[in-house]
């Protein structure tokens, strides 16, 4: 029950939910299978013994986000166009707060990230959900509708979408950037997983001065327990995610690791080859089973319908833990997320599910 001092239109909030369980094969959160490289991993502790742990770390963390436009490396942006959060959620946060005034709209696809959804309860923004086609993809002609007819303030789009593991091809990203200038809506692409598709859009920010690029060291980095994310727009834009943040949010310990795994980034980022061939092997497995839709993925998991009532308790009884959506919409029933882990792991999700399914 919540205290008699909450918000009022906060009443009926739904928080982030999610049970933290180590011990169990997690195939649950899109975390990466692998841990940093020992190599890295020693490196990380030299480091450590020479940070000021005293005092309060460069608020602006200057030198991460030039190693970061080091390593995008795209002619014209530098670290003025960069902003840090503790966790690219918190940059989601942050945008909420700095642009939405009450009742402004924001849009975003039915089947998409939690926090899009819980971030405008938050602020109190109007969201307005688009629909899905049957194969959980977005038909171009409706996001332009919507946004005619809305005129949002925001459109946040994942590419690749969580949890259905879809991008939208970058000719149709266009014609919505292209549109949503003209209506002066601002458009938030979120890169969580780009790494697993080898596409990321960061240099369209040069042409769009409408367009926030948010990316992450939780996925492809193997870094989720860092927290450390980053967004990538026009300098007017980060002023104002800076003046908005909290000052000291990426600790003295997060942006030397953010600068020591950008130096092995090809030997951490070689791993991703791995988790993409696992992902299209679990997809082939997956669609020979019985009363299973999956989805063709780019990121580093994939989404599907199973219609075994207990499939969640059953693959628990296995050790194995996936990720099933409360049914809210109907988009929603039935249905799964699985993220690829290693090998032998998947090998052992798969066993199960034929198991349980034959
Ligand atoms: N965007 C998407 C689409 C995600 O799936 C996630 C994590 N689940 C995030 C952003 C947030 O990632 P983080 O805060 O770990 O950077």
């Amino acid at each position: 029950m919540s205290s008699r001092f909450l918000r009022e239109d906060l009443s009926l909030f739904s928080p982030y939910s999610v049970t933290y369980s180590p011990d169990l094969i997690k195939l649950d959160a899109n975390e990466n299978p692998f841990e940093l490289p020992d190599e890295v991993k020693e490196r990380i502790k030299e480091e450590f013994t020479n940070l000021h742990l005293r005092i309060y770390p460069d608020p602006t963390a200057f030198e991460l986000r030039r190693c970061i436009s080091s390593f995008i490396d795209v002619e014209g942006l530098d670290e003025s166009n960069i902003v840090l959060g503790n966790g690219s959620d918190e940059i989601l946060q942050y945008i909420f707060i700095a642009f939405l005034n009450r009742k402004d709209s924001v849009l975003y696809p039915n089947l998409s990230f939690e926090m899009f959804s819980i971030l405008s309860q938050i602020v109190g923004a109007r969201d307005i959900g688009l629909d899905l086609n049957e194969s959980l993809t977005l038909d171009l002609s409706s996001v332009i509708n919507a946004l005619v007819t809305y005129k949002p303030k925001i459109f946040l789009l994942c590419r690749p979408n969580n949890p259905t593991g879809w991008a939208m091809p970058k000719e149709e990203l266009l014609v919505i950037l292209d549109k949503s200038r003209e209506l002066d809506t601002l458009v938030v692409i979120d890169e969580a997983y780009s790494e697993f598709m080898g596409e990321s859009l960061a240099y369209l920010v040069r042409d769009y001065d409408n367009l926030i690029i948010l990316r992450t060291f939780s996925k492809a980095f193997s870094l989720a327990g860092l927290r450390l994310g980053y967004a990538i727009s026009n300098e007017e834009i980060i002023r104002d995610l800076m003046a908005v943040k909290l000052p000291y949010n990426v600790n003295i310990f997060s942006q030397m690791v953010g600068r020591v795994v950008l130096e092995y980034s090809d030997m951490i980022l070689s791993r991703i080859r791995f988790i993409v061939e696992e992902r299209e092997r679990v997809y082939r497995k997956l669609l020979e089973l019985p009363r299973v839709r999956v989805f063709p993925s780019s990121a580093n998991f994939l989404f599907f319908y199973c219609e075994e009532e207990n499939l969640m308790d059953e693959l628990l009884s296995y050790g194995i833990k996936i990720r099933r959506f409360e049914p809210r919409q109907c988009l929603l029933k039935n249905a799964y997320r699985v993220t690829i882990g290693k090998r032998e792991d998947n090998d052992r999700f798969i066993n199960a599910m034929e198991e349980i399914l034959s």
